[in-house]
């Protein structure tokens, strides 16, 4: 049979035309589309100012240099994460100090991070796991009680509510990804949002080598041939190509969204009666679902393995980044985590699913004995 894969992008006709118009113009880089894209993101995410990017690393980092991090600081961070929220804080040089997430949601166990505040403590860095909210207002108030910069990683959650707002005005600076398989693409893709008038021309300068004025003239298409270079920068503005994708795609989120929530939906209903499993604590209201995942009370690899031999892929999101060898190979311990990470199994999730593959994989999972 043919295999089911855990993740793939939802893409079509749409989205090339989109690309095909850009070649036309004959203006690749980062340009007025990007410009374009920013202000659909702005208005679809209700927020003050959007800031696109190559990818969501880069966006962490540009949001972790605009704070000022640097060595000797300490950040907040659960370790049960991709690995792509840790390594843009050290990349400023400031340690990530892991904490624990709560068992039946993944997001970011608020207590536990408490429990790790030091002197040293410059920001918290909230995972919106598969785009469930995490208790923003603990964080927040947290946040304050220490005065901390929150930064929130929402590779998974665009599009998700908390408290009648979409995630990406709750924090000082809110990160998405736009890479292959996340909800909405870019191709590749980043994006931040701020509420902070003044981060967004730092935002600006330092997503392009530093240079003042630039980013007005190319949203123009054009450029400036006489600039001065005012701050440390990198290359990690968005082009008019992935901006067009991107476009493309924010207008499917609706259709998108809406078919994840009913497969997951399904899930859930098939798999609720079932004692080898557990089900995270999930809010339907509001959300925009990124991956479905279940918890395998034992025996999960043999699952995993069980599900190949029918062509249905899975996945582990993710190895706790603790466990790493650049981070210190279990020089912390975190129980919860370090359990959930043997329990967890992501099931396929994809707008273009058919009925006859989710049927597929509930069979395959209600078939399987332990
Ligand atoms: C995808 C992802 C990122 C990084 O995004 P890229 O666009 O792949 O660089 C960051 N954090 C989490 C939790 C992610 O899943």
């Amino acid at each position: 049979m043919a295999l089911i894969p855990v993740q793939r992008p939802s893409i079509g006709k749409e989205e090339l035309k989109a690309v095909e118009a850009v070649f036309k113009t004959g203006w690749l880089g980062m340009g007025s589309v990007t410009k374009e894209f920013e202000d659909a993101l702005k208005a679809f995410l209700g927020a003050r100012h959007v800031v696109a990017t190559n990818n969501g690393t880069a966006a962490l980092h540009l949001a972790f240099d605009s704070i000022g991090l640097k060595p000797g600081d300490e950040v907040i961070v659960p370790s049960f994460t991709f690995v792509a929220s840790v390594q843009p804080i050290t990349a400023t040089g400031a340690k990530p100090i892991f904490c624990e997430v709560e068992e039946d949601t993944l997001n970011i166990d608020v207590n536990d991070a408490a429990s790790r505040i030091t002197k040293r403590t410059k920001a918290i860095v909230p995972v919106h796991y598969r785009g469930m909210p995490c208790d923003m207002e603990g964080v927040m108030k947290l946040a304050k009680e220490h005065g901390l910069r929150v930064v929130e990683d929402a590779a998974h959650a665009i599009g998700s509510y908390y408290k009648g707002r979409r995630i990406g005005s709750f924090g000082d600076l809110a990160c998405f990804s736009f890479d292959p398989i996340k909800t909405v693409t870019c191709g590749e893709g980043g994006a931040i949002t701020t509420q902070d008038d003044g981060l967004l021309d730092l935002l600006q300068r330092k997503r392009i080598l530093g240079i003042d004025r630039d980013t007005w003239s190319r949203y123009q298409n054009k450029r400036s041939w006489f600039y001065d270079v005012t701050t440390q920068g990198y290359r990690y503005h968005m082009s008019n190509i992935n901006a067009a994708i991107g476009l493309a795609q924010l207008k499917k989120f609706d259709a998108h969204n809406s078919r994840k929530l009913s497969i997951a939906k399904t899930y859930d209903q098939e798999f609720a009666g079932l004692d080898r499993f557990q089900l995270l604590r999930t809010d339907y209201n509001g959300l925009s679902l990124f991956m479905y995942i279940i918890k395998v009370r034992e025996g999960r690899d043999r699952l995993m393995k069980f599900l190949e031999e029918r062509d249905i892929g899975s996945g582990i999101h993710y190895i706790p980044s603790h466990l790493f060898t650049l981070y210190g190979k279990n020089k912390v311990h975190l129980p919860v985590t370090e359990r959930l990470f043997e329990q967890i199994l992501t099931l396929p999730l994809f707008p273009d699913m058919t009925d006859d593959q989710v049927a597929r994989v509930v069979s395959a999972i209600k078939e399987w004995k332990g």
